[in-house]
């Protein structure tokens, strides 16, 4: 199994890894930083290099739980080669802002109006999340929303990852009140939460990746909201 550097260290830009296994168009390593897509957030992209050759990495995807590395073209390596994986940063650190926005818009929704974050795509550009149970938000809603997402910002919380077994994450969310609606959708297999807390602010069972604070995420604006179904609405950000 690979080990999983993102998950502990989501600032992790460049590592060294050994190629484990090589596929018609990716290769599995010892270990990665690329994120595979997952939990609504996209997969990384990137490259691999050693001194012969260069591969693109187009995506990253689990496939039979092993994270592969896509590869734009012929895959030039073997097995046993030691390679160097580079991030696209850019790309990937504004996929960091986006999916820490994300978690404080829904806290914000769930807080003040009682909303469950029922879905979620996290990727550049702009980003989106589903509410329920609602069937508009207001004008007045969204002014309200985004004032109440540049406040946290400009408070400057820290966000922290910590690992929990299973129970005890459970017991920790729920006691808290943080939204536990995906817990049970986490495969029995798996007996330790990542838990991503930003301050006291918000905590929820998330893998995937997030700045350091909210200082970083920078100004969110909230494009347009849409009916996604009875009694759901989904809310379409970007980041300025
Ligand atoms: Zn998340």
């Amino acid at each position: 199994m690979t080990d999983l550097l993102y998950m502990r260290d989501n600032y992790v830009k460049e590592f060294e890894a050994v190629v484990m296994e090589v596929t018609e168009d990716s290769i599995v390593t010892d270990q990665t930083a690329f994120y595979p897509e997952g939990g609504g957030q996209v997969g990384d992209k990137g490259f691999f290099k050693n001194n012969k050759s260069s591969m693109e990495v187009v995506n990253t995807k689990r496939r039979n739980r092993e994270v592969h590395h896509i590869s734009k073209n012929e895959v030039p390596f073997g097995i046993g080669d030691s390679v160097r994986g580079i991030l696209d940063w850019e790309r990937r650190y504004e996929l960091m802002r986006f999916h820490t926005a994300q978690h404080l818009i829904s806290r914000y929704l769930q807080m003040n109006h009682d909303l469950e974050t029922v879905g979620n795509q996290i990727k550049t550009g702009q980003s989106r999340a589903d509410y329920s149970p609602i069937d508009e938000f207001t004008d007045e809603m969204i002014t309200d929303l985004e004032d109440g997402i540049a406040d946290l910002v400009s408070q400057e919380i820290d966000v922290e990852i910590q690992f929990m077994p299973r129970e005890k994450a459970v017991e920790f969310l729920q006691e808290r009140g943080y939204q536990t609606r995906y817990l049970d959708m986490v495969p029995k297999s798996v007996k330790e939460f990542r838990i991503l807390l930003i301050g006291d602010y918000d905590a929820a069972s998330c893998a995937g990746t997030h700045v350091r604070n909210t200082r970083e995420i920078g100004g969110v604006t909230i494009d347009k909201t849409k009916n996604v179904g009875s009694g759901k609405q989904r809310i379409y950000f970007s980041l300025t």
